[in-house]
């Protein structure tokens, strides 16, 4: 495979009129991001297109525009990308229903659920909660960044292929796509049960939870047009090394080299009452 890089990208605004933040992220509203593991003849024209997202973002103009560009030391691991598929949901009531039950029959408390849904309900978070997944207790050690799952990609024939399967469902577009990305690496984490994710984008209306058990379920409707709540959760198992998870998300190199099934829509009964589940 070679040595990979990876580039990151960030776009963002000055809350202020001040272009002065005391740091990159402490008085910034976020813009655009994307990131990816690329072999080193790719990198120039990766970090051109990231250049690109990032100066024509429909969310508005950004004031600053960071890529870092970082050899890969360690040796990715390689992994298939979760089986997707859509539940069908016609409203956001419907669409919490769904999530509960589904992170519920993942072994995911109740309380654990709510929490979820708490941080989700009031968003601005840079990155995901790891919550326990029976006390719900919150183990990120900032609060309010969470943890960000990074250094993560998907080789280019199999992104390809990979395009292709979402397109012929109608749904290939970059969002798609890197989200399915990050729940892949996320899934492979083995103290992680389950993922939720609802987008802060206020026109983005579709969630997902993502498992190893049930692969990567999107749910659409799951908030109202308009709302800017969102935000994501890691549920992990009870007295699992959380060091050692929060490493694995985000400095562990890991790229999709196999793409998975790619259905359409089913129900929720579908997916919990398989009988070889
Ligand atoms: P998005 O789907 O990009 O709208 O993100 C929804 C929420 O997920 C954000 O508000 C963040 O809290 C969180 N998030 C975004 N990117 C990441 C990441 N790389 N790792 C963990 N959490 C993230």
């Amino acid at each position: 495979m070679g040595n990979l890089w990876s580039i990151r990208m960030r776009a963002s605004k000055f809350k202020t009129q001040s272009p002065k933040p005391k740091s990159q992220n402490s008085n910034d509203i976020h813009i655009s991001g994307a990131e990816g593991l690329y072999k080193k003849s790719e990198v120039q024209k990766i970090a051109r297109n990231y250049i690109e997202r990032a100066l024509n973002h429909p969310r508005g103009k950004a004031d600053r525009i960071a890529i870092t560009i970082e050899d890969i030391k360690r040796k990715p691991r390689v992994i298939s990308s979760l089986p997707l598929a859509t539940v069908s949901c016609s409203k956001p009531v419907e669409g919490k229903q769904i999530v509960r039950e589904l992170l519920q029959s993942l072994g995911i408390s109740g309380k654990a659920v709510d929490v979820s849904f708490e941080l989700i309900k009031k968003g601005n978070m840079r990155g995901a909660a790891i919550i326990t997944a029976e006390k719900g207790e919150r183990l990120e050690p900032d609060l309010k960044r969470g943890v960000r799952a990074s250094r993560l990609g998907i080789d280019k024939s199999v992104s390809k292929m990979l395009s292709l399967k979402l397109s012929r469902l109608g749904i290939g577009t970059d969002t798609v796509r890197e989200a399915l990305i990050l729940a892949s690496k996320v899934a492979s984490c083995t103290p992680v049960m389950a993922e939720v994710c609802v987008s802060d984008d206020p026109d983005y209306t579709t969630g997902y939870v993502a498992s190893r058990k049930f692969g990567y379920l999107r749910i659409p409707n799951i908030k109202h047009t308009g709302s800017k709540s969102g935000g994501r959760a890691f549920f992990i198992r009870e007295r699992s090394n959380v060091k050692a998870v929060i490493d694995y998300l985000e400095r562990m190199p890991v790229i999709i080299e196999r793409v998975a099934s790619c259905r359409g829509t089913i129900s929720v009964n579908e997916i919990i009452n398989r009988p070889d589940k």
